[in-house]
């Protein structure tokens, strides 16, 4: 038997994942890292973590899987996206990596958006506005505060293509993670030289760029004892975690999206075409299917909002949740049901962590809006879970501007547990939504990817076909999408009327 391999170097620890040609999980494993902030708001891991986590739980899977290192056919990559690594000669890195989360570069951004002659021809140029967790703003922060640094540096990598490089040798990319780099000209999928140049760049830093199916070398001799893995094993491109995950997902053709609701929220979808919003409240991306692209827009605190509830107003659940051996979210989601649809026009703006999707804006706040003296606790349950539910919908109401057309939404992530927020999410997007038979992530994704450039299968879409496959579905209750749909309209004049006010309290506070 021949089995494939997915490596995933997320921000908490590193996962990977074996499964057989069928598309079928054996076993996973995980090895955690740190993450530092060496000051509010800079967000750093050090890349030799990684390596060493990629070892352990390549080693550990294995192990777990009762799979011999001869026996992987191919192995995937996937990881953060935007993450920037500094390298010299050697394997060793000049300095910490700066994360996705990292806010550091207001300044830089606005430099780009300069050179670029503006936002909507940044946007014409790479596909997205200038975001601070990108790369290139990292790039030109390091040059500005540590131009030791970068002096020495002679290539920059992406979290994943660092462990590319380390098990390899090779420096490379692919297209779905090098579109977060904001130097990717993401319709030709090939780097943009013009604004590399721009940005007084040197186009020799970037690394080759590869379709997320395609060998981008193999594993070299020293690496391969300490992972365990043979020598000469193929490594295809890969991608970032979102393309990766969509893999996952079974999202690669036109029609499905996906929406995963775990700590932050993300709504996922294919698109035969490189479509853009003119305005850049939604990132337009290389997918993981050759020659195709993804629109996605990412919340900051979705399933996190819950979390925050539980953590400070649910102490009772969740000592009742333990003693009675069940999760808290289901005492606190039973209770929810208890409430109206709408609840009687409580709000609940779940911008506990800023926002990134649809608004841009690190000075967002959480807060209810409406209360009345009828509202309970459950009405406050309810209505947090609304508001995460229009803030993901938020995202598709923009695609559907674009003309993406979409038919089904797949849940994943902790949310899609309940089966509440489940027909929630059917209700407030209007649409049908299913769950599918796996919740592996992108490290399954990157496993179907290295099957796919392997010959295990023919195409990406044809593995998704074979592995992947909805087990449930729910449709929108007619009169509850129609009720949800005008109070999704009020919910967005809520976050208009408040924005002004929002940068006001962050000043205030310093
Ligand atoms: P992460 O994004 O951190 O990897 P998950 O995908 O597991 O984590 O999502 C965690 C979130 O999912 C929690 O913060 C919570 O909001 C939500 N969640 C988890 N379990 C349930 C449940 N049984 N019912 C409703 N929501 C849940």
């Amino acid at each position: 038997m021949s089995y494939l391999l997915g490596i995933d170097i997320g921000t908490s620890g590193t996962k990977t994942l074996i499964c057989d040609h069928k598309g079928k999980v054996l076993a996973t494993a995980m090895a955690e890292h740190d993450i530092y902030s060496p000051k509010p708001g800079w967000s750093e891991q050090d890349p030799k973590q990684w390596w060493d986590a990629t070892c352990k739980a390549t080693k550990a899977v294995l192990r777990k899987a009762k799979v011999k290192a001869g026996q992987i056919t191919a192995a995937g990559l996937s990881g953060q996206m935007h993450g920037s690594v500094f390298l010299g000669e050697g394997v060793e890195p000049l300095r910490h990596a700066l994360l996705w989360n990292d806010q550091r570069t207001g300044a830089e951004c606005r430099e780009i958006e300069e050179a670029a002659g503006g936002r909507k021809k940044l946007i014409n140029m790479v596909g997205n506005p200038a975001l601070t967790g990108f790369t290139a703003p990292k790039i030109l922060w390091v040059r500005r505060h540590e131009p030791k640094v970068y002096e020495r540096t002679k290539h920059i990598l992406l979290p994943k293509d660092y462990i590319r490089y380390r098990m390899t040798g090779e420096y490379a990319t692919e297209v779905g993670d090098a579109s977060g780099t904001l130097l990717l000209d993401v319709k030709k999928r090939r780097w943009n030289r013009k604004l590399v140049s721009l940005l007084g760049l040197d186009a020799a830093m970037l690394p080759d760029c590869y379709e997320s199916h395609e060998v981008s070398g193999r594993v070299h001799k020293s690496a391969a004892q300490e992972l365990g893995l043979a020598e000469g094993t193929p490594v295809v491109g890969g991608s970032g975690d979102q393309p990766a995950g969509a893999v996952g997902n079974g999202i690669v053709t036109a029609g499905i999206a996906s929406a995963t609701l775990g700590t932050s929220g993300v709504m996922f979808v294919h698109a035969d075409e490189p479509t853009y919003d003119p305005l850049g409240r939604v990132h337009t991306m290389c997918s993981a299917v050759a020659g195709k692209w993804c629109v996605f827009g990412c919340m900051l605190s979705a399933g996190g909002s819950l979390q925050w509830f539980r953590n400070h107003m649910a102490l009772t659940e969740v000592a009742e949740a333990k003693k009675k051996k069940c999760d808290p979210y289901e005492l606190l989601t039973a209770e929810a049901q208890k409430a109206e649809p709408g609840c009687e026009g409580l709000f609940f703006l779940p911008y506990l962590t800023g926002e990134r999707c649809p608004y841009p804006d690190p000075n967002a706040r959480g807060g209810w809006i409406g209360l009345t003296s009828r509202h309970n606790r459950a009405a406050m349950i309810r209505s947090l879970m609304e508001g995460v539910t229009y803030g993901m919908g938020d995202a598709l109401r923009i695609m559907d501007e674009m003309g993406v057309k979409i038919s089904t939404v797949r849940l994943s992530g902790g949310g899609a547990r309940s089966k509440a927020w489940r027909q929630m999410q059917a209700d407030i997007y209007g649409r049908k939504v299913a769950t599918i038979n796996s919740d592996e992530g992108p490290a399954y994704g990157v496993a179907i990817l290295a099957g796919g450039g392997t010959g295990v299968w023919d195409s990406v879409p044809q593995a998704c076909k074979a592995a992947i496959r909805e087990t449930e579905t729910l449709k929108p209750d007619k009169a509850r999408a129609a009720t949800y749909n005008k109070l999704h309209d009020q919910y967005q004049r809520l976050y208009a009327a408040l924005k002004d006010e929002f940068a006001k309290i962050a000043a205030l506070v310093g």
